[in-house]
């Protein structure tokens, strides 16, 4: 059990989208800003935080203090300018934000975050819709939860996609949709949620806690100095469902327009819903990168380079957290 113990050693890369409180959450990206600055105050005080490029250099010589910890946030929500990076700079905690830099300046949501605003909000919607997709015609029945009244969206507010049967014919609906959307091309995308807002009678929206950050915000994290900027391709695709060339041009112009704001090339990447093939992982390590982090479940991130293991934080104050990678740690 000792030697089991002693793998606790092992570096941990812990994966944030979020630092904010949101109306519903299917994802699980939010950690509120209290349990985020629990997390911090228990990693500075029982693990040794660095950055993801000093962890990149420590891997690659061999010489990872035990019990290291780096941060990650993916996608680039302005709450990690406004929120977490003021709790970084005030625990002194490195972090790395991984961008999708096509949605910078773009004037909207996430494509995934439209979504939920459109079929989760309380508001009544009608109880059929059809859409046309790129496989043929999708329908969102949502029956009785047509009616969705705020005391009821308020009750379903903690619901985690694929952690829970959805509770409703909308979340029914908000899943099927999303599964079919994911692995679409951008344009597609937008194609539907544009069809979905206009049998929905709703108008586009960006609300401004959820939005994106803007170029000017990406170069004012970066001039910060408490987070790393890295790359998440332009418009967060499946990159398995991309051709070669497509996903060379995601990875590829998606670095660039970064090195653009920032003036100088980004070193780590993250690859969108953790999915890639060894297509992808070519053509990151060809772009130049020096590292790219993989979703979960991870492995230890004492491995390949191009596939960094990382742990999704849940929403849990910062006992449930060190709780959380000692068990890890004992079951690695
Ligand atoms: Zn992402």
């Amino acid at each position: 059990m000792s030697l089991l113990r002693r793998k606790s050693s092992a570096p941990v890369i812990l994966m944030y989208h979020r630092v904010a409180v949101e109306r519903s959450d299917p994802w699980g990206l939010c950690v509120s800003p209290m349990h985020f600055e629990e997390h911090l105050d228990a990693l500075r005080r029982h693990r040794r935080v660095v950055s993801m490029t000093e962890l990149r250099e420590r891997l690659r010589t061999g010489d990872v203090a035990p019990d290291t910890v780096a941060l990650t946030f993916d996608d680039g929500y302005v709450d990690n300018l406004l929120a977490a990076e003021p709790l970084l700079r005030q625990y002194d905690v490195p972090a790395t934000v991984f961008v999708a830099s096509g949605y910078t300046d773009r004037g909207c949501e996430f494509w995934w975050d439209e979504l939920e605003r459109v079929l989760l909000a309380p508001d009544d919607l009608p109880s059929r819709m059809t859409i046309p997709l790129p496989a043929g015609a999708h329908v969102l029945d949502l029956g009785s939860s047509a009616r969705y009244p705020v005391a009821v969206a308020a009750r379903h507010g903690q619901w985690r996609a694929y952690h829970a049967d959805p509770p409703t014919a909308r979340h029914v609906a908000f899943l099927a949709t999303w599964e079919q959307l994911v692995t679409l091309h951008d344009a597609e995308q937008w194609r539907a949620l544009r069809s979905l807002l206009d049998v929905a009678g709703l108008a586009p929206a960006m609300r401004p806690s959820c939005r994106p950050m803007t170029a000017g915000e990406i170069g004012a994290l970066a001039r910060g100095g408490v987070m790393e900027i890295g790359a998440h391709t332009l418009t967060h695709p499946a990159l398995p469902a991309l051709s070669p060339a497509e996903q060379e041009r995601e990875i590829r112009d998606g670095a660039a327009a970064l090195a653009s704001i920032l003036g100088e090339p980004v070193r780590g990447f993250s690859y969108p819903h953790g999915r890639f093939t060894e297509d992808t992982v070519r053509i990151v390590r060809d772009t130049g990168f020096a590292y790219a982090c993989a979703g979960v479940p991870s492995k230890s991130a004492a491995s390949d380079p191009f596939t960094l293991g990382r742990i999704g934080v849940p929403d849990c104050d910062g006992d449930r957290l060190l709780a959380m990678l000692t068990e890890r740690a004992r079951v690695a």
